[in-house]
């Protein structure tokens, strides 16, 4: 349970900055998703800080060479919490800065697609690390709904290929559409991110650990442009030392309260 209580007099002044925004940009990592149940990485009930063997099957290498990795990870993804998680006050105090006009852009770090299920228009979502909602194939770049991918695991294949090079002769590995330690980000989705970053008014950093590159550098690229920087989090972050405001406390209460949801 994280505790509100050191932002009362920051978070009246962050709300009046962004009241005045124009052109809002908001990042966010795995703690806006926490309260849906979905366990973050590196907070203090993160999944690799209680499990640092669970950072391997994110390697793009070690997945793409072992299949005891493979299918360690089809098993995390068949029962991950995410399926059955719901976008909570978070998200939804997000979608009012949207429908107030003032979003330029959304852009996550999660997998989950919980923005999107809260209400956001998808072209102002930019996701940089991927859906866990489809699947794609590492050799022919076959992108599938996920769900169709586990219904395979599930009645039995441990470690699903790709149904399309099977008919050609060729194993194709899957793997969830997400981008794995060890590959490369997809450019244009950077671009943009760092665009938004460039013209944005005021950015608002949530749940995020600020600590995965080049992502975190929006923050200093806003900085520099002009932009005020408003950090919602239950600790701090490697990026405290750039922002106008670091609103420490429970993501979904201070959101509702910076937003007036
Ligand atoms: P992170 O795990 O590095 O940091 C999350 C931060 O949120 C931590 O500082 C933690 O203390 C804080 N936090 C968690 N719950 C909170 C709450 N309820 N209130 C206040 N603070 C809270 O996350 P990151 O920076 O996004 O990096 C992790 C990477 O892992 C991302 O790139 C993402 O792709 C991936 N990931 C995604 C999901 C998801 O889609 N929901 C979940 C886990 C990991």
């Amino acid at each position: 349970m994280w505790v509100a209580s050191e932002h009362t007099s920051s978070i009246t002044a962050a709300a009046a900055w962004l009241r005045a925004a124009r052109r809002v940009t908001v990042l966010t990592g795995a703690g806006i998703s926490t309260d849906s149940g979905i366990p973050d990485f590196r907070g203090p009930n993160g999944l690799w800080t209680k499990n640092p063997q669970a950072q391997k099957a994110a390697n793009l290498q070690h997945y793409l060479d072992s299949v005891e990795v493979r299918r360690f990870a089809w098993q995390n993804r068949l029962h991950s919490a995410a399926w059955a998680a719901q976008p909570n006050p978070g998200h939804r105090a997000l979608v009012e800065i949207e429908r107030r006009g003032q979003l330029l852009r959304l852009v996550t770090q999660n997998i989950d697609e919980l923005h999107q299920r809260a209400g956001h228009a998808p072209e102002l979502v930019l996701e940089v690390h991927g859906t866990m909602h489809r699947s794609v194939c590492w050799t022919c770049g076959d992108r599938r709904p996920m769900t169709e991918t586990l219904e395979r695991v599930r009645t039995g294949e441990d470690d699903p290929d790709c149904l399309l090079c099977r008919e050609r002769g060729v194993t194709g590995v899957l793997k969830s559409d997400t981008i794995s330690f060890g590959q490369s980000l997809v450019a244009e989705v950077i671009h943009a991110a760092m665009q938004a970053a460039q013209e944005t008014d005021l950015l608002i950093a949530v749940g995020s650990s600020l600590q995965v590159y080049p992502v975190a550098n929006m923050v200093p690229r806003a900085r520099a442009a002009g932009a005020r920087i408003i950090v919602v989090n239950g600790e701090p972050t490697k990026m405290d030392h750039h922002a106008d405001a670091v609103l420490i406390g429970s993501i979904s209460e201070v959101l509702t309260e910076l937003v007036g949801t």
